[in-house]
């Protein structure tokens, strides 16, 4: 059997060590070689980034070319429509085979509004869910049909996720990191610091082409 894949999806404006350090704990806890972050594009009736497509991924590229964990993988922001999560997922599956055991990352956050999320019940049939804990957001889900879904799926063994291809949610444990792109992008507004919020390398990027600027 082909050993677990994981993805992890997000704007990444910019990645900051609330993604690094909660994944890398996540990798640790349930097993995983290799993580591949997946910036997304944003829909055109949303509020856009700040960064351009090309700068988030430069800024991916630097916080992690000292991570081997992870890898980048851009097919979402060269799609010229929207990028749905469950239709990457798809592709990947095509690709991959129906046996690969397919993982994607997430937040506590997103799991809490995942019913919004385009056909999101199909997801499960595409891969597991691994949930990193994040500061503000309880386990309760928003209704009782959720929490009975969450309860469907979620698995405390993690030898299941290596073995079956999809369909397993993993709660993790990992540390709560209180850091957030918001967060990050008001600071820069604000004039304060993000020393210790996100890489210096990132940083240093940040500085060089005035992004977030007051
Ligand atoms: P923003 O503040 O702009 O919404 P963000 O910091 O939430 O950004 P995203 O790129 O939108 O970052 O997040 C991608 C994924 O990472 C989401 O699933 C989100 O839940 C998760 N995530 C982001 N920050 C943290 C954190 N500090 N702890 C745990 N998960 C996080």
């Amino acid at each position: 059997m082909a050993s677990l894949h994981a993805l992890f999806g997000g704007t990444f404006d910019p990645i900051h060590y609330g993604h690094l350090k909660t994944v890398q704990a996540l990798a640790l806890e349930v097993g995983l070689r290799q993580v591949t972050l997946l910036p997304n594009n944003v829909p055109p009736h949303r509020p856009q980034p700040e960064a351009s497509a090309a700068q988030r991924v430069a800024m991916v590229k630097l916080a992690i070319a000292d991570r081997p964990l992870f890898n980048l993988d851009t097919r979402e922001l060269e799609r010229e429509a929207p990028s749905y999560t469950v239709e990457t997922l798809e592709q990947l599956r095509a690709e991959r085979g129906a046996q690969q055991p397919l993982a994607f990352i997430i937040g506590q956050d997103s799991l809490l509004s995942l019913h919004k999320w385009h056909r999101w019940q199909q997801l499960m049939d595409l891969c597991h869910l691994l949930v990193c804990q994040r500061p503000g957001y309880d386990r309760t889900m928003p209704t009782p049909d959720l929490q009975r879904w969450l309860r469907q799926h979620q698995t405390q063994d993690a030898s299941a996720l290596h073995q079956q291809p999809a369909g397993l949610i993993w709660l993790a444990d990992t540390p709560l990191v209180p850091i957030s792109a918001t967060d990050i992008r008001r600071r820069r507004h604000q004039g304060l610091s993000c020393d210790d919020l996100l890489p210096s390398a990132v940083i240093d990027y940040i500085n060089h082409h005035g992004l977030y600027r007051p």
